[in-house]
């Protein structure tokens, strides 16, 4: 595998990926914040497979971060970084500093109503509008026919959609399956931050999410549904922040199991001071699907 080649400058990379395009070859481009793990390779991987040539970018977007949030604590290790995307067949790596991706001074925002206003957007305001942002200068930057985004972020795949959609970006947005630990948990960067002790206790969000399918296949109302969920969570001292059955598109509350609503659990918790989140697409179509 060659040795991917590392661009700080905006317009270096687009350059090289114009060319590259008029040669005919597709793109496939996967923003990251780095601190990489298996959940952001299977997306390079899918990149590999679907593309003739992969970038990924590492960028800790401060745009995206509240004032109270864990930007500077954020992990960083690019060169462990660089190292596991060399052996992922990634062609580029976009690594540019702030300055690059937010000039002195600069003061403009991209900011989405509809999906990006529930949620994430209430409980974290300004992150979507930063999200947005950097996706759409990293777009510019690097100008692909597919971008990869992981479902385990789903508000944010649904916001990319609804600026793609609106922006008329010419970019195919692809969403990929959560990659998770042996014991469930879905990987994160922010994993680092458990200490031994709750990361034990991690794993009971997915393992309540798993209980929650079960429930909403055996057909239990969504309350009884949801409040399940929530008592094996306080019973490992887990707080949520939500933890909402609601349509996957819309992100409006379901209100009743049925077998025709694309339905998704959305969570969102604490464990200790760490803050995860995570989601499950319940079984629609038909319920013997389940
Ligand atoms: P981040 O570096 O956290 O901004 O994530 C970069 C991309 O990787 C986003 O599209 C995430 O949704 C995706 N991602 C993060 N964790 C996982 C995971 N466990 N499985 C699949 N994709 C993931």
């Amino acid at each position: 595998m060659a040795t991917p080649l590392v661009i700080r400058d905006r317009n270096v990379m687009r350059k090289l990926i114009l060319t590259n395009r008029t040669m005919g070859r597709r793109i496939g481009f996967v923003p990251t914040m780095g601190s990489l793990h298996a959940g952001h390779t299977s997306l390079v991987d899918q990149a590999v497979a679907e593309c003739d040539d992969v970038v990924t970018s590492i960028f800790v977007n401060p745009s995206q971060f509240g004032p109270q949030e864990d930007f500077e604590q954020y992990p960083r290790d690019f060169d462990a970084d660089f190292n596991l995307l060399a052996q992922h067949d990634v062609r580029w790596i976009f690594a540019p500093d702030v300055h690059e991706m937010y000039p002195p001074g600069d003061s403009t925002r991209i900011e989405i109503s509809g999906p990006a206003e529930p949620y994430e957007g209430t409980l974290r305001p300004g992150h979507f509008s930063g999200v947005a942002t950097i996706v759409f200068r990293l777009l510019q930057a690097a100008p692909s026919h597919a971008v990869y985004f992981g479902a385990k972020d789903w508000q944010q795949v649904l916001v990319v959609r609804k600026m793609v959609h609106d922006l008329k970006l010419d970019v195919e947005v692809v969403t990929c399956p959560t990659v998770r630990d042996t014991d469930g948990l879905a990987l994160s960067s922010r994993n680092t931050y458990l200490s031994k002790s709750e990361r034990k206790r991690a794993p009971t969000i997915y393992a309540a999410l798993e209980q929650a399918e079960q429930n909403w296949c055996q057909g239990l109302a969504i309350d009884t549904i949801e409040q399940k969920l929530k008592d094996m969570l306080s019973a490992k001292e887990i707080q949520i922040d939500y933890a909402d059955i609601v349509h996957t598109e819309s992100l409006k509350k379901i209100s009743e199991v049925s077998p025709n609503t694309p339905a998704i659990f959305l969570i969102a918790c604490r464990v200790g001071s760490t803050r995860l989140i995570d989601n499950i697409l319940l079984p629609s179509q038909a319920l013997s699907s389940c």
